[in-house]
């Protein structure tokens, strides 16, 4: 048995990404675990049907309970929140509330998902990719920018001693909606004579299909999609083509697939698409887990500059921890000085023992 481990940013996102993989793997034995960053507090209603006062007014609640509902239907064996409020899209006034993620320190976050990974003791890590040009979601990018730092601190005891021992998570996923899925179900509908949800707009999205490299057969768990997704009734419209437009079983003749991105391996290589895919996400997985790992610290300065490049704040944690890593190199440097003239001292005592001891033997 190996166990997965998948981070969203909202509850519903389980749903609509990856949940029939997470479904397939759970039917083969395997375990899977979500966390969910935030409590979707600002998610407005989607379903007609459900826009009424008493819901709106207990919307944490409310969903709260939709997630329970849609991780039974997937199969998670637990669902752990990271406990952030959720922010808006881009220039939304919720991004100022200082519970929310977007506000979040980027090192206390990451603290928070390590504690978790140590936990749990994932083998695979799946989380969202680190180009997110398609759909740009202040908490989608920061999920992200969280999960790769945890990718890199988790296994290494030197971060966050107080959060557990040190875990090494094996395979790093980032979920994708590929171009090549839609454009299927874009036939499929036209096929079958029905109206298809997916306009030009769709497919001037940018996609990152060259980038697949990892391909999972889910035939058989639309469903698992489809009721993970009726789950979280104020946030899905039943009747919305876009989700339910096809019938699972004809979804599932069009493209019968999820797609991944495997961006890194510690136990195995990564395939380079195209032709070169992986169909298994545990493949290589050592099931007894690896070793804790040290990182060096400017390897941990490179990995900040990498995931912030974009993002608020990032010119000065990358400046921070370069000066953090300068700092130790400095300190590793005054170190072996300091045992050099520890050593230079011994040897030269050393030296003047053996005078003296010569000039008592030659009296
Ligand atoms: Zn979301």
């Amino acid at each position: 048995m190996a166990r997965l481990l998948t981070i969203h940013a909202h509850p519903d996102d389980e749903a609509s990404k990856g949940a029939p993989t997470c479904g397939r793997y759970v039917s083969e034995g395997h375990e899977a675990v979500l966390v969910c960053a935030t409590g979707g507090e600002e998610g407005d209603i989607q379903n007609p049907a459900m826009d009424r006062p008493e819901i709106k007014e207990n919307m944490a609640a409310v969903r709260a309970d939709e997630l329970a509902a849609s991780v039974e239907a997937i199969g998670f064996s637990d669902c752990i929140m990271l406990g952030y409020r959720d922010s808006g899209m881009e220039a939304d006034p919720a991004n100022a509330n200082p519970e929310c993620f977007w506000q979040a320190d980027l090192d206390e976050a990451t603290e928070r998902f390590v504690a978790i990974i140590r936990r749990v003791r994932p083998h695979i890590l799946m989380t969202y990719g680190d180009d997110q040009q398609g759909y740009r979601h202040p908490d989608h990018l920061r999920v992200h920018d969280i999960s790769y730092l945890a990718w890199q601190r988790a296994g290494d005891p030197a971060w966050y001693p107080e959060a557990g021992e040190p875990w090494v998570p094996q395979k790093l996923y980032y979920s994708t909606w590929s171009r090549a899925r839609l454009a299927a179900h874009h036939a499929k509908f036209q096929e079958l004579g029905k109206d298809s949800p997916y306009n030009d707009r769709w497919f001037e999205r940018p996609d990152q299909d060259h980038r697949i490299n990892a391909k999972v057969d889910v035939t058989g768990f639309y469903g698992v999609r489809r009721a993970a997704l009726l789950a979280h009734a104020t946030q899905v419209d039943p009747n919305e083509k876009f989700w339910f437009g096809l019938d699972d079983a004809d979804a599932e003749a069009a493209y019968p697939y999820e797609d991944f991105i495997l961006a890194e391996s510690r136990v195995g290589r990564v395939p380079a698409g195209g032709e070169d895919l992986e169909h298994d996400l545990f493949h290589d997985v050592v099931e007894a887990g690896l070793e804790p790992v040290a990182e060096d610290p400017a390897a941990s300065a490179r990995a900040i500059a990498t995931v912030q490049t974009d993002h608020q704040n990032a010119a000065d944690k990358a400046a921070e921890a370069a000066a953090r890593a300068a700092e130790l190199a400095e300190a590793a440097r005054a170190s072996a000085e300091r045992m050099s003239d520890a050593a230079a001292t011994a040897a030269a005592r050393a030296s003047d023992n053996t005078v003296e001891t010569a000039a008592g033997d030659a009296a």
